[in-house]
């Protein structure tokens, strides 16, 4: 059937494992139907495996269903017993442990149940799409392609998009639409390369951070507290995020590294530390066994200790002078300290910038379409607040790229390949107006024109690329009033964490007022979440220390004016929510014509959990929608 539109109203993932079980949780949280499917138990229910992780998906943290009572749109099934149901699903992801053969056994079995026109997609971190599509009917392996979904798969934004030599062409044009739409992830397409783009650099990086570790003889904690939240990553920094993800799975990521890139300049470090085998020969896969690297005693975390390999108590911090450089605001100014510094950890993180700089610009051509792809696979996927690429760009270029060749000449550098030469001609950044670099093609490439990005108004956009900003209508400290060039005013606070004290209020009043006079609709939108938590309760603290209760009244009874005004608007009034929306916040979204939230959106009226009672009208909005 070759029908216009792409419409998933069933799937099928097979795999309940940690990756099968939670992208099924998603579907499910997407109000997307899907059999679960698993081999059948050797004793007991003979789904007792899947219905075993169904139940566990209950407990996980975080959690992988956005309310319990969606696991009923999982359906257990088996191998054994289920294979027809295939046929009634339109996108089927393979999602089984990570062995070729065991793929292509499983493959063999379940190709003549897949529906003709149904998509077929392998969640596999880093195997060659094209081997895995030898084992399918041609047919079929027209409909196949790799599908890299990221742990966890509700909160990683990245999917992996990657064809085999057979996909056919509006195949992945089709799974993005879906993918981006109904499942709310940031795709990205990766060439059928090991590991594709962002395991391949972001394993890579914790690769370099282990190699460090050992040489530098620091702390996995101290080297968790260094790559954590102080450089733009996720809380889980290196060690904690490889305990997440599986020390086995990561093992096995390694290794495939190791056995299908045997060129590679950096071929060497593409092995298993022997701390790590240690802990997989134990059983301490991380947190799917409760203890790897880190594990809890009690209410004591601890940690693998290098040099003992017995658990300690985790207690990593950064150096106070470390930490002061790592604060300073201008790139170039902290790249430069970093470097001359001499302290231990200093030096750890200048090299595992330096590092991923090397090894990025060295394989970009061979990895990705462009540089672009590189720096959203690590924002996406390893949760860094910036890729690679823009963090060499904003601390200048050619300043960085010059460290980079004067680390690898002096043998510094983790490998002696040196920099490509079009980090040398001239060029400012890989990222610019006209689009991001392409290494293979030798030219900046644009955005991706597909139809699904039409919808999108305000993309995220990499350092250097120029973001449309819409037309003001007023703006101050406090609020923007702006539009796109049609008759639908947004109104964006500027406040921190979006929280409302008294100028934002008014600022708010005004963009009702004029919404009212000059437009059809007025949007509550910010371009980052919080969608706002709440009052400004330190605009309100030095009346309250002066007991001055006359002014609080006032301020209260000005923003219940303002949320009235809201809600009697002349015009609808339409609360985009994204992130918290606490207390204040949650009363503004309570007064607007109609809340449309994102899935990961928190409401609350927090302040009743300290016994206060919400004081901006939201109480006589209960049971209203
Ligand atoms: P897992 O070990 O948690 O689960 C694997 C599942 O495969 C189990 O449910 C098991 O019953 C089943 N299985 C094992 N052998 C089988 C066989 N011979 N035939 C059929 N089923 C079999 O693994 P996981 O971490 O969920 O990984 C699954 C896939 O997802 C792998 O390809 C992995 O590379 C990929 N992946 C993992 C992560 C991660 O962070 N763990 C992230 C992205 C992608």
């Amino acid at each position: 059937m070759n029908q216009k539109n792409f419409i998933v109203r069933k799937a099928a993932v097979l795999g309940a494992g940690v990756m099968g079980a939670q992208i099924a949780a998603h579907f499910a949280n997407a109000g997307v139907p899907v059999v679960l499917f698993d081999l059948p138990a050797k004793d007991g229910e003979a789904n007792g495996i899947v219905v075993r992780a169904i139940d566990a998906l209950r407990k996980l943290e975080p959690a992988p269903l956005a309310a319990g009572d969606r696991a009923a749109l999982i359906e257990p099934a088996n191998y054994g017993q289920h294979l027809e149901r295939l046929a009634g699903c339109d996108l089927v992801i393979e999602a089984i442990a990570e062995k070729m053969e065991w793929k292509l056994d499983l493959y063999a079995k379940v190709a003549p149940f897949i529906a003709p026109h149904a998509i077929f997609a392998s969640n596999t971190s880093g195997l060659s799409i094209d081997r895995l599509a030898g084992a399918l009917p041609e047919a079929l392996r027209a409909r196949f392609c790799g599908v890299h979904f990221f742990n966890p798969p509700r909160y990683m934004q990245l999917v992996e998009l990657v064809a085999c030599g057979a996909t056919g062409p509006r195949l992945l044009d089709d799974l993005e639409g879906f993918l981006t739409t109904t499942l709310g992830k940031s795709v990205v397409r990766a060439l059928d390369t090991p590991n594709f783009i962002a395991n391949r650099v972001g394993v890579f990086a914790m690769l370099a951070a282990m190699h460090h570790t050992e040489r530098l003889a620091l702390g996995f904690d101290v080297v968790d507290a260094l790559t954590g939240p102080a450089i733009g990553r996720p809380k889980s920094a290196t060690y904690r995020t490889a305990d997440v993800v599986g020390l086995d799975t990561m093992a096995h990521v390694i290794r495939t590294m190791h056995d299908s890139l045997p060129e590679d300049p950096w071929h060497r470090y593409y092995r298993s530390p022997a701390w790590l085998t240690a802990l997989i020969d134990k059983g301490a896969l991380g947190q799917k066994t409760r203890a790897g690297i880190y594990r809890k005693e009690g209410r004591q975390i601890q940690v693998i200790d290098l040099a003992t390999r017995e658990y300690r108590a985790s207690a990593g911090e950064l150096d106070p002078e470390v930490a002061a450089v790592v604060r300073i605001r201008n790139p170039a100014e902290k790249f430069e300290k970093l470097r001359a510094h001499p302290s231990v950890q200093a030096q750890f993180l200048w090299a595992i910038f330096r590092d991923v700089f090397h090894y990025c610009a060295v394989h970009l051509g061979a990895i990705a379409d462009n540089a672009r792809d590189v720096d959203f696979a690590m924002r996406w996927g390893f949760g860094w607040s910036q890729g690679p690429f823009e963090t060499w760009q904003a601390a200048g270029w050619q300043a960085i790229a010059q460290a980079v060749r004067e680390d690898i000449d002096s043998g510094k550098a983790m490998a002696q390949v040196p920099l490509p030469s079009w980090v040398f001609d001239g060029r400012a950044g890989v990222h610019g107006p006209h689009g991001s670099y392409s290494a293979s093609a030798g030219t900046d490439r644009p955005r991706s024109a597909l139809a699904v990005y039409r919808r999108q108004l305000f993309p995220e956009r990499v350092l250097g690329e120029t973001q449309d900003t819409g037309i003001t209508v007023f703006e101050n400290d406090a609020v923007r009033m702006w539009h796109t060039g049609d008759d639908i005013a947004i109104v964006s606070l500027r406040s921190k964490m979006n929280t409302l004290g008294p100028d934002v209020v008014e600022g708010l009043l005004e963009a009702c007022e004029r919404a009212q006079a000059d437009y059809r609709a007025l949007v509550i939108w910010q371009p980052r979440p919080p969608f706002s938590v709440g009052a400004n309760l330190a605009a309100l603290a030095p009346a309250v220390q002066a007991k001055d209760f006359a002014g609080l009244e006032k301020a209260v009874a000005r923003f219940q004016q303002m949320t009235s005004r809201i809600k009697y608007a002349q015009v609808p009034v339409v609360a985009a929510v994204h992130g918290m929306a606490l207390g204040g916040g949650c009363e503004l979204a309570m007064h607007c014509a109609r809340a449309v939230a994102t899935l990961e959106s928190y409401f609350g009226l927090v302040e009743a959990g300290v016994g206060l009672i919400p004081a901006g009208g939201g109480c006589k909005e209960f049971g209203c929608k």
